[in-house]
C-alpha cells in the first residue's frame, strides 16, 4: 500500500493548492458532473473500444491486476482502442476506466507497458481523475455542452497547468512499480519511436536537453512568453523534462527509502522489537536499530 504523500511531485502539490483556491472551482466541478459528461464519454468508450478481461486478450489484461494490488487501488475497467498513435488515459469519477491504444502496445515491451499502466493507476491513487477529465475536455476544444463558458480562460490555464504537473507525480508512481529506467524508456519510445530505433539512446544526454530547454525558456521575456504559449496547449510536460525529473527522483533519498520500505513490506518479515516490516537483507532494523 503506497500513499500519494510518499511520492507526489512538489510542483504538483503546489499547483493543486493553487487550483483549489480558485473561487467557484468546486462548484464548477459539480456542474460538469451534473451535465452527464462522464456518462457520455463512458458510453462512447464502451461502444467503440474493446474491454479487456481475463477472457478478452488476457495477455494485455493481465498487466493490470498486480499493479492495482501493489498500489492498493480498486481495479478500474480497462480498454483497448485502435489508434496508431501511442497513448493512454484515465477517465471518469464514479466509474473510472483506463484506455490504452494499439499504437502504445505496439511500441512498448512488457515492462514499459507496465510503467504506462502504473502511471495511469497513479492518477487514480492520487485522485487526479476528476480534474483530469475536465482538463481533457478543455484540451479537446469542442465544447458542445457549453460548460466551458462558465470557466474563464485563466481558470482553464490553471487546470491545464496543474494537470501537466500531476503527470510528474504519476511518472514517480510508475517508477515505484517498475523502475525509473523503465519510465525513461517509455519516454524514449514515445519521443523517438520503437525499440529498434531508440534502444541505445543516451538517456543522460537526452535529459540534458531539458536543461538546455530551461536556458532557452528563461532567456528574456520574449522567449518566456513564446515558450508559455507553446506549453499552454500541451497535455503533458515535455518528454525531456519528464526524463530528467524521473532520473533525478530515482537518485533521491526519498525514492531509495520508499523502495526499501516497500521491499521490507513485501518480505513479510517483521522486527521482533518494534514489529515494523523489515527486509531480509537488513542487519539492523532501520526503524528501531535492533540487531536482526
Ligand atoms: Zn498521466
Ligand atoms: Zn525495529
Amino acid at each position: 500500500m503506497i500513499k500519494p504523500a510518499e511520492f507526489i511531485h512538489p510542483e504538483d502539490a503546489a499547483a493543486l493548492r493553487q487550483l483549489e483556491s480558485i473561487p467557484g472551482f468546486p462548484a464548477l466541478v459539480k456542474k460538469v458532473l451534473a451535465l452527464g459528461f462522464e456518462k457520455l464519454k463512458y458510453g462512447f468508450n464502451m461502444a467503440t473500444a474493446i474491454r479487456l478481461s481475463p477472457t478478452q486478450l488476457p495477455h494485455l489484461y493481465n498487466h493490470l491486476p498486480p499493479i492495482c494490488e501493489k498500489l492498493g487501488i480498486e481495479e478500474p475497467e480497462f480498454y483497448l482502442q485502435m489508434d496508431p498513435v501511442p497513448n493512454a488515459w484515465t477517465f471518469g469519477d464514479t466509474k473510472i476506466f483506463i484506455t490504452i491504444t494499439s499504437g502504445l502496445v505496439e511500441v512498448l515491451d512488457d515492462e514499459e507497458l507496465d510503467a504506462v499502466i502504473a502511471h495511469e493507476c497513479g492518477h487514480i491513487l492520487c485522485r487526479h481523475v476528476l480534474y483530469h477529465s475536465i482538463a481533457q475536455y478543455i484540451l479537446a476544444g469542442a465544447d458542445t455542452l457549453g460548460i466551458l463558458g462558465s470557466l474563464t480562460v485563466p481558470v482553464q490555464y490553471a487546470i491545464l497547468y496543474w494537470s501537466r504537473k500531476s503527470e510528474l507525480s504519476c511518472d514517480r508512481c510508475a517508477s515505484i512499480t517498475t523502475s525509473p529506467d523503465a519510465v525513461a524508456r517509455v519516454m524514449a519510445r514515445l519521443a523517438g519511436g520503437p525499440k529498434s530505433i531508440t534502444e541505445n539512446l543516451n538517456m543522460q544526454e537526452w535529459a540534458g536537453q531539458a536543461d538546455q530547454y530551461d536556458h532557452i525558456k528563461n532567456d528574456g521575456l520574449w522567449n518566456k512568453t513564446l515558450q508559455l504559449a507553446i506549453t499552454l496547449g500541451q497535455s503533458h510536460p515535455f518528454s525531456a523534462v519528464r526524463v530528467r525529473e524521473i532520473l533525478k527522483w530515482g537518485q533521491s533519498q526519498q525514492y531509495v527509502s520508499l523502495m526499501q520500505n516497500l521491499n521490507a513490506e513485501a518480505s513479510g518479515k517483521r522486527c521482533p522489537e518494534c514489529s515494523l516490516p523489515v527486509s531480509t537483507d537488513w542487519a539492523y532494523c532501520k526503524n528501531c536499530g535492533t540487531k536482526l
